[in-house]
């Protein structure tokens, strides 16, 4: 061939600069899409061979190295794929190639963030720009008498095409680094950014560190004496056949374990996974894991890894994932994706939603099949996994649909029940209507009357669960969640027992004056458990008022929300039938008001934390008591 040299057909500036100053800080995309045109070549060369239009030698192995080079300031990629023809380079880098990036940059350039294409997919070739300052391609074509040719740019629209002397089949791309991109020559900046895009290629990927290579044959030269050392057989980077792809009925548990600690880094096992594994009507294939959360109060960072062919495209991308999975961990592989175009454009493409409803389903009926068939392992998981499944349940209608009768709720008498389950348990005694505990330790008085009186409550700790309780409210006609302190039950005062119209008059005048608190309300009630002598309630209404109040800037609307406290007086209580026997003692007047201070406290106490205030007074106080005991 005739030394030939030309300009790209496209009359534009120098694109280069300006794709490099855009994608600065993802300037190792460039060895993407190097390296993913190195596979297609392959695979283009698999499908020539399998359509017999191409033979493959005897032995044939398909391999990519990239060999990174301190000393000359290059890195090579090479493919043994189909290889290109003088023709084809003229073809596809001067004119598709080319076209490609100007397109690219129209897209690009004048969008705002939220326009960008996804993980910059689509630049192709010409990144390689991104970081050279001189780029060449040798190539030899599969085709009978094709002759191998090399085309050289400096990253202007100029080009020289000439004769190459490469031998065999395939491509190698030649970047020679500009200066402040040389990083890409360290062996191991080169081999985390290939593992983070190939650790799935399905064809074996080598790093080579030719600058080391040069230094070992130096060494060797000067210890003339000793052998050189068999050189070790280099291992592939990758993992060519990854779990994903797998048929599940395949795979072990084991697999699935190991797969997920060296993916994700995690060294607790996850509690279960769901292999998605579709060809028809769309291609889907993943691994979604449900992790174990490592603190109680954790609230779960999930990473999901979108594949696209098995090239790793980027993490958490929200507008192909339904942003409730975000909690979970996995891959998923969508080579159907259309990922050269923008991110808002993805938000209504139907493939996208097509994938995330089917998702969504599978998500469900694993829920549904671990609840029924293993109901034990079900509620183990249930801690870790329920903010999830309420997250689920908040973000997505369909969603809650389909996994609401598998909503379960841990118990105050132990274990699970679910909504259902309850209100048929405890219908005779409230009805629609579910009490809930949201802090064990603070309403532990509570808890034990509700657990001496045969009733139940449920255990709703999580930050989310205020959000989730109103979403079960405007699901269920008529279902009201009460805080356990929001209200005594019918089922728990004594029946029958009237209480002298004087008696409550006293007690309530007695603590009016003890507790000296305008809004307090006081009510006497002969309540079934004798030991507790009074408690605070709070009724559910004023209280989520007031936590709404508070969530919106820390407002203070106490005015307009007051507290709506009852401070309800046991009747049936020794310490206040004592305080009635007192009531005319004048001369033991200054022990009534002690008790009755106390007795408030104390319930109060068993309410909420106490203040600084009235806490130094009820320990002085707890002291004075204690003087005449002795
Ligand atoms: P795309 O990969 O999206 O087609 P690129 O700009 O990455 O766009 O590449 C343009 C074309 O150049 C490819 O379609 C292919 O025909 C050709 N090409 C690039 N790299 C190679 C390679 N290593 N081997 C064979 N052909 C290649
Ligand atoms: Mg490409």
């Amino acid at each position: 061939m005739k030394h030939e040299s030309g300009s790209i057909s496209i009359n534009t500036e120098n694109i280069f600069p300006i794709i490099k100053k855009w994608l600065y800080s993802e300037k190792d995309i460039f060895i993407r899409e190097l390296v993913s045109n190195a596979s297609d070549a392959i695979s283009k060369m698999k499908k020539l061979d399998a359509m017999g239009e191409a033979e493959l030698p005897e032995g044939n192995k398909f391999e990519i190295k990239v060999i990174v080079n301190k000393n000359d300031k290059t890195i090579k990629v090479i493919d043994n794929g189909l290889g290109m023809t003088e023709e084809e380079v003229k073809k596809y880098i001067n004119q598709i190639a080319f076209s490609g990036a100007v397109d690219f940059l129209e897209k690009y350039k004048d969008k705002s963030d939220d326009g960008q294409i996804i993980g910059h997919f689509g630049l192709g070739f010409y990144s390689a720009f991104m970081v050279s300052q001189r780029v060449q391609i040798d190539t030899l074509s599969y085709q009978k008498d094709a002759a191998a040719v090399r085309w050289v740019s400096d990253g202007g629209t100029e080009f020289e095409m000439s004769d190459s002397d490469r031998n065999e089949r395939g491509t190698t791309i030649t970047l020679y680094l500009a200066d402040d991109s040389l990083e890409f020559t360290e062996e191991y900046t080169m081999r985390t950014t290939l593992e983070k895009y190939f650790a799935f290629l399905p064809y074996e990927l080598y790093l080579e560190d030719a600058a080391k290579v040069e230094e070992k044959k130096e060494e060797t030269k000067e210890g003339e004496e000793t052998p050189a050392a068999e050189p070790k057989k280099p291992e592939p980077l990758n993992d060519t056949q990854p779990l994903w792809l797998k048929n599940p009925k395949d795979c072990t548990d084991e697999e699935y374990k190991q797969f997920y600690s060296k993916v994700f880094h995690d060294f607790n096992e996850p509690l279960f996974w769901i292999h998605l594994n579709m060809d028809y009507p769309f291609n889907l294939k993943g691994i979604l894991y449900f992790p174990k959360l490592k603190h109680e109060f954790e609230t779960n960072e999930g990473q999901i890894k979108l594949y696209y062919n098995q090239v790793f495209v980027a993490d958490n991308i929200k507008e192909v994932i339904p942003e409730f999975l975000l909690l979970l961990k996995g891959v998923l592989d969508c080579p159907d994706l259309p990922l050269n175009v923008s991110r808002s454009f993805l938000q209504n493409d139907g493939y996208v939603n097509k994938i995330s409803t089917h998702i969504t389903k599978k998500v469900a009926d694993k829920l549904t099949s671990i609840f029924e068939n293993d109901r034990e392992n079900y509620n183990k998981y249930w801690d870790d996994i329920n903010p999830f499944v309420k997250y689920g349940c908040l973000r997505e209608e369909k969603f809650y649909d389909r996994v609401k009768d598998v909503l379960i709720f841990k118990s105050t008498k132990g274990g699970y029940t679910t909504l259902k389950e309850y209100l048929e348990n405890n219908k005779d005694k409230h009805e629609n209507k579910v009490f809930y505990v949201s802090d064990e330790n603070q309403q532990a008085q509570y808890i034990k009357l509700f657990n001496e009186n045969g009733m139940e409550a449920v255990i709703l700790t999580n930050m989310i669960d205020n959000h989730f309780m109103s979403l079960l409210e405007s699901k269920g006609a008529g279902l009201q969640f009460n805080r356990i302190d929001a209200d005594i039950s019918a089922s728990m005062k004594q029946e029958n027992t009237g209480i002298p119209e004087a008696d409550v008059s006293y007690l309530e005048s007695l603590f009016k004056e003890t507790v000296n608190d305008e809004k307090l309300k006081i009510q006497v009630e002969s309540l079934k458990n004798e030991t507790i002598p009074a408690v605070v309630l709070l009724s559910e209404q004023s209280r989520r008022m007031q936590e709404m109040s508070k969530m919106f800037g820390g407002m203070d609307m106490g005015h307009m929300f007051p507290k709506e406290q009852t401070l309800v007086l046991n009747s049936s209580n020794k310490l206040v039938k004592a305080l009635l026997d007192l009531k005319e003692k004048d001369e033991r007047k200054e022990d009534v008001k002690l008790v009755s201070e106390h007795i408030y406290d104390l319930a109060m106490m068993s309410h909420q934390t106490l203040g600084p205030d009235a806490m130094a007074k009820f320990i002085q106080r707890s002291n004075e008591i204690l003087m005449k005991v002795l």
